[in-house]
């Protein structure tokens, strides 16, 4: 719908095509079973590792496909736009650009092969705390270095998909908070491989949608001094490398989204016959479906422009940044925008399991929130973009 394909190269053509094809062999009523089961979706995840998905954007040195944010977008947005839920993937996507940039030849040549080939994961980041909330910079889980290793005590809280994975990567402070002159300095970033490392206590936390959730307790966890990514101290900078593509990516799965509702409430406005007439042909019931469609439209734009600006290679982190910000902010209130028109379109059938609608309804109202919430965009906007004064 909103994809259109003549503006497509032939590679991203194929890439697609690859999964539609995939995403046909499973329909909407798998991803409603997983999520009547609060399952994570294995069956798929599975198959999209081993149709090379997994490893799609690590570099072809390293045995992946290489590709760039553009057709990670492509690929997620399309999960989104079939009913499904990409949230497995997009960690895996942006923590291999975090690592393919920014770690020593001994991690990328330790892991990456193995996360081309799906033979292992790495689907998330351990960042938020309890206490910390949206103010990353006071992080309280600490890793001491001592005797060639790092020891790493703290909590997490939120951290998906840690039970599915095989690495995660783990942010702590090395310096602590007090002891730094710049409050984004003294932070520091690991790969933690989470099948040979022990003193990790993992709780899930039960969420309004399928989400695989979970809250990290780490006592004395010893860490190789190896799995560092870059220098000890400028972890935040290297986090920004990622949380760029990470909103990108997720204002892909957001587009996805709405394309889905809005696809659901044109069909349904135009079948459901009330007062001897289609609904949709109430103006009350097809201007709200015109305005997010329009929404989307302008949402979709800012997501390409974010994507392609990204892959030019340049290195303009201020004007990534915003756009990457804008793209997040617009897609997740679009998505939400189209979810709440669509539940209105669908009346009470939109609250019936089987239609999905209120799967997908729930499912989506997490990206107004995370990974960033669109209060602290606006101020990232209002800072950075703007110059209007910091409000913290
Ligand atoms: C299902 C799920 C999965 C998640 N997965 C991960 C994960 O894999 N890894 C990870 O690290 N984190 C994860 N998170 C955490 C998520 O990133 C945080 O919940 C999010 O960043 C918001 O932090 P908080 O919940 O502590 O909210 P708070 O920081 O407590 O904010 C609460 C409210 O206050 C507002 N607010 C706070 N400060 C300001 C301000 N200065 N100006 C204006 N408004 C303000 C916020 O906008 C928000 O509306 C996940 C969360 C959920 C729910």
């Amino acid at each position: 719908m909103v994809l259109d394909e003549s503006e497509l190269k032939e590679e991203q053509r194929l890439i697609l095509r690859g999964i539609k094809e995939l995403l046909d062999k499973y329909g909407e009523s798998y991803w409603q079973e997983v999520d009547n089961k609060n399952e994570y979706p294995s069956r798929f995840v599975d198959e999209f590792a081993k149709a090379g998905f997994m490893g799609a954007v690590i570099p072809e040195e390293y045995g992946g496909s290489g590709l760039g944010l553009t057709e990670a977008s492509i690929i997620l947005e399309e999960i989104n736009a079939n009913g499904g839920n990409a949230q497995p993937f997009h960690g895996q996507y942006y923590l291999s650009w975090l690592v393919s940039k920014f770690a020593s030849n001994y991690i990328k040549d330790q892991y990456l092969p193995k996360l081309a080939r799906g033979e292992i994961r790495m689907q998330s980041m351990a960042l938020t705390e309890a206490e910390a909330g949206s103010d990353m910079t006071k992080v309280k889980t600490f890793a001491e270095k001592r005797d060639g290793k790092y020891v790493i005590n703290g909590n997490k809280i939120f951290i998906s998909r840690v039970k599915y994975s095989d690495l995660i990567v783990v942010v702590a402070r090395t310096t602590p908070y007090e002891n730094v002159e710049k409050k984004t300095d003294g932070l520091s970033i690991f790969v933690v491989d989470l099948r040979q490392t022990k003193g990790i206590v993992i709780n899930e936390i039960k969420t309004m949608f399928n989400s695989q959730t979970y809250e990290l307790f780490f006592e004395n966890v010893e860490v190789p001094e190896e799995n560092l990514i870059g220098d000890e101290g400028k972890g935040f900078s290297y986090i920004m490398h990622a949380l760029n593509p990470e909103r990108i990516l997720i204002a892909s799965e957001c587009i996805g989204d709405a394309r889905w509702f809005i696809g659901k409430a044109v069909g349904y406005a135009k079948i459901r016959n009330v007062f001897g007439r289609p609904i949709g042909q109430n103006q009350g019931v097809q201007f709200p479906i015109a305005k997010v469609y329009a929404e989307l439209v302008a949402a979709d734009a800012v997501r390409l422009k974010a994507a392609k600006l990204y892959d030019s290679g340049m290195e303009d982190m201020k004007k990534i940044g915003e756009l990457a910000n804008i793209a997040k902010y617009l897609a997740s209130e679009c998505a939400w925008e189209a979810a709440n028109v669509t539940m209105d379109t669908y009346g009470g059938y939109g609250m019936a399991v089987d239609t999905g609608i209120e799967r997908k309804f729930r499912a989506s109202r997490l990206y107004k929130v995370a990974p960033v919430s669109n209060n602290l965009v606006l101020a990232y906007i209002a800072h950075n973009v703007l110059g209007i004064p910091k409000s913290y």
